[in-house]
């Protein structure tokens, strides 16, 4: 997973990236043109590692969301009628653009978002990997079904929806927005793209990507702005037939509100608080190194980070010391660095958020065994923090902290570990430790989320449906059959056979 790169590799292509973001706004882009607000509104966006200011970036509105989903609108006839083939060839020359430019995507998103390059590197190969996956099932997007019976053959067929709007959040910008566009393009259907606005410059790079890539103009727009403007804005607009958002879940609930009166469409993957369960029975080693991953990776900004530990009573206390220790050896640092393993949080309100949990799990009774009092407040390099002793009410062990922060809960048994892990508003992902088959298919089955790993950690196989139950979302992403279904209608047509009767009404004769 490490990046092999030095660290000079990577600073020197940050920088000659970055200067074009310095070098005046990063624009909308709206039916192939870079183009300013309406109103010449920008926002600054500065870099986690150091608050240097990145750029400035158009601050877009209700006028540049209009003009946007006019472009989108325009370009729909066009590229919905493409055959599917032709769809797969421009998608795999996006997946080839992305791949040869992987390392200036890499760089630009270690600077934008803190996230370190050993995880930046794969996130961006994954972005082509996305585009690939999805080009290769263009060309049988719109079949359907045969379904005949005794007097009618009815068939089935998707048809693209129209221009969608896709709103992601800034913890892995870059790999999914590809992951939300690329079916979406391969449906047939056109794109606007509302980015995160403290994570706005791998979006543009990809919309460039895609246009080089042979894209035809309006088919993926980039609106960037605030959310309460811009993001409103989309999720309002009367053109725009469906909504895919990743993002928090009050956020999801306060774009269904936005997006009823024009009855869209929405998809949503929103937040976690996802459990790893450790029996005594499981293979401790892989266990942990598992456990370690899954919370202190991608700085702990992740949907399916396993941000509680349920870990059995038996085995509790030489776990969690030897937990610690690892903890405690995490390498904080530059996220440009391929030997850093946590970088810098995102924004400085955001870290503030993410550090106001050490005085929340003291005053709840918790212990804070790891990370108590290392932080300088004014930077965003948050220590990695293990939080111990805690019961499953706590705030520490219901809300999503979404930093490099995990919370271990003792259990006794199953029974237990079930009802712990389902005690929360969330239900996206679960692990589960344990060498004991029957029981690990028991707790899949009982656990209430979207997705299971069994002694593993979150390996994703694309074709595998992606997504959460409860609070943490709304529908499933992956494989053609659920990223399709969302992004398409279904029409079924029944043709007659002439041979079923028809009631004959008003008729003199019966
Ligand atoms: P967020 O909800 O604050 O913002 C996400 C996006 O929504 C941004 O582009 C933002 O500008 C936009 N937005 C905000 N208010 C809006 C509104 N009223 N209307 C339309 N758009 C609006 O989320 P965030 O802080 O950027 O990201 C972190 C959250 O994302 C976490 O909760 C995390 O769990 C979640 N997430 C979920 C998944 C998943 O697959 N389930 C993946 C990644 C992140």
């Amino acid at each position: 997973m490490a990046a092999t790169k030095s660290r000079d590799h990577y600073r020197q292509i940050a920088d000659e990236k970055l200067a074009r973001f310095a070098d005046g706004p990063l624009l909308h882009l709206i039916g192939g043109e870079a183009v300013a607000s309406a109103d010449g509104a920008t926002f600054d966006n500065t870099s986690p590692v150091d608050h240097s200011m990145i750029g400035s970036v158009a601050a877009g509105d209700a006028a540049d969301v209009d003009r946007a989903a006019i472009a989108a609108s325009d370009a729909f006839g066009d590229w919905s009628q493409r055959s599917g083939k032709d769809r797969q060839r421009i998608l795999r020359s996006v997946a080839d653009l992305i791949e040869a430019r992987a390392d200036d995507i890499a760089a630009v998103e270690c600077v934008d978002t803190g996230q370190t390059i050993r995880f930046m590197s794969a996130a961006a190969t994954r972005g082509a990997e996305n585009f690939r996956f999805f080009a290769d099932h263009a060309p049988s997007a719109h079949d359907g079904r045969s379904m005949p019976d005794r007097d009618h053959v009815n068939y089935s067929m998707r048809q693209p929806l129209g221009p969608v709007g896709v709103i992601t959040p800034w913890n892995t910008p870059f790999m999914l927005s590809t992951w939300k566009i690329a079916p979406a393009l391969a449906a047939g259907c056109t794109v606007v793209h509302k980015p995160a606005e403290w994570s706005p410059c791998t979006a543009s790079m990809l919309a460039e990507i895609a246009l080089e890539a042979g894209l035809p103009p309006g088919v993926l727009n980039v609106v960037h702005g605030m959310g309460e403007t811009a993001g409103k804005s989309l999720t309002e607009h009367r053109a725009i037939k469906a909504i895919a958002f990743v993002g928090e879940s009050s956020t999801g609930s306060a774009i269904q509100a936005q997006a009823a009166p024009s009855l869209k469409r929405l998809h949503f993957e929103l937040g976690g608080k996802n459990p790893v369960i450790v029996f005594a029975d499981a293979d401790l080693e892989r266990a942990l190194d598992a456990v370690v991953f899954m919370i202190y990776s991608l700085n702990g900004e992740r949907c399916t980070s396993s941000s509680r530990l349920l870990v059995q009573a038996s085995i509790h206390d030489e776990f969690v010391e030897r937990l610690a220790e690892r903890v405690r050896a995490l390498r904080v640092g530059d996220p440009l660095d391929p030997s850093s393993e946590v970088g810098p949080l995102i924004h400085q309100r955001h870290c503030d958020k993410v550090r106001s949990y050490v005085q929340i799990a003291l005053d709840d009774g918790a212990e804070v065994l790891v990370g108590a009092g290392d932080d300088d407040p004014e930077s965003n390099f948050v220590s990695p923090k293990l939080f111990t002793n805690a019961t499953p009410n706590m705030r520490i062990a219901q809300e999503e902290i979404f930093g490099p922060v995990l919370t271990v809960i003792p259990f006794d048994d199953e029974a237990e570990a079930i009802d712990v892990a389902n005690g929360v508003d969330y239900g996206l992902a679960g692990y589960l430790w344990t060498s004991d088959t029957g029981r690990a298919h028991r707790v899949a089955r009982d656990l209430e989320v979207g997705m299971v790993w069994v002694n593993s950690q979150n390996v994703r196989h694309l074709p595998t449906p992606f997504g959460g139950m409860k609070a943490s979302g709304i529908g499933r992403d992956g494989g053609p059959e659920h990223s399709f279904d969302f992004y398409m209608e279904t029409k079924n047509v029944a043709v007659a056979y002439d041979s079923h009767s028809i009631p004959r009404l008003g008729s003199v004769s019966p």
